[in-house]
């Protein structure tokens, strides 16, 4: 398949200095108090659940080699290919160029999904309009070789507009360049526990990566047995699930087991187009505002804890 070149280097150093203020500002002590007790055992009633991938072609390609990249890449399809996923995973435009493309490829070729996550990973909150419709345009170019199926989006940290004129003026501009918005009913802060994962594998501190290992799964499964039963209380039964992780190295090494327990539980995998047909994603967003909320707290309007 051919591929473009992604340009822009000053955005390149931009999104790479974010990240890295993003990474550096969550402490050990957070990861700590978010983890599950690992004296509760966890179960879920059996549902549906589609998977999510953000940040393609793979986190912090500034501090990743190439090669690990697209080991994550290959390591994470083989996870979803042990029970017949087909994900759907959305790219930063920026961070698609020729040392990061070969794990997009990967990801494509294992017929996967891939769509727009924005250029450089803003906040939508800080942008005007036309700076929005531009970091969208951009990157649906990059992504065309690509992209053949449905046009989807994910906004960066989940974040879609603090006011409902600027909720309105993005699902116009998403509306006109032919996207949905795919929003998350689990969501999860996954992504701090591969911090000090990657901290810990880097310390050579194999008892604290595998112990911030096996938090992360008990944190996935509570946050997933909270969802569902937020759904259940709140809007009268469970609904068809997407889940959101991010393409990084704790994922390539562990999502095999947070799969296996999806499994174990009873649920069923599905993709992105068959979960949007629930009508928990055609219902009104009640919630305006800064932070990135589950789809199921936008139905509510307002943060679960
Ligand atoms: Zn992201």
């Amino acid at each position: 398949m051919r591929f473009k070149r992604a340009s822009g280097s000053f955005w390149g150093l931009f999104a790479v200095a974010g990240f890295a203020i993003l990474i550096n500002s969550c402490s050990q002590q957070e990861v700590t108090q978010m983890a599950s007790d690992p004296a509760v055992t966890i179960s879920t009633v059996p549902s549906r659940i589609a998977i999510t991938i953000d940040d393609l072609p793979y986190v912090m390609p500034s501090k990743t080699k190439p090669a690990d990249g697209l080991q994550y890449a290959k390591t994470i399809n083989m996870a979803l290919r042990k029970h017949g996923i087909i994900a759907t995973g959305f790219a930063i435009g920026q961070q698609i160029n020729a040392e990061t493309i070969p794990a997009l490829q990967a990801f494509a070729d294992a017929g996967h999904t891939i769509g727009n996550h924005s250029w450089s990973h803003p906040d939508y909150g800080t942008l005007t309009s036309a700076q929005f419709l531009e970091e969208t345009r951009r990157t649906d170019q990059i992504l065309d070789e690509w992209n053949d199926g449905p046009r989807y989006y994910r906004f960066p940290f989940l974040r879609e507009g603090e006011t409902e004129d600027t909720k309105a003026a993005a699902t116009q501009i998403l509306t006109e360049l032919g996207y949905q918005n795919v929003p998350v009913t689990i969501d999860n802060d996954e992504w701090k526990f591969n911090a000090d994962y990657l901290d810990a594998i880097e310390g050579s501190d194999t008892n604290a990566a595998a112990e911030i290992a096996r938090q992360y799964v008990a944190h996935m499964q509570e946050r997933t047995a909270h969802f569902q039963t937020l759904a259940r209380e709140k809007l009268g039964g469970d609904v068809d699930h997407i889940l959101l992780i991010h393409l990084n190295r704790i994922n390539a090494d562990h999502l095999a087991t947070l799969l296996d327990w999806y499994a174990a539980q009873g649920w069923t995998f599905i993709t992105v187009d068959v979960a949007l047909t629930d009508p928990v994603y055609s219902r009104p967003d009640l919630y305006a505002g800064s932070r990135g909320l589950s789809q199921i707290e936008r139905v509510i309007g307002r943060k679960s804890e």
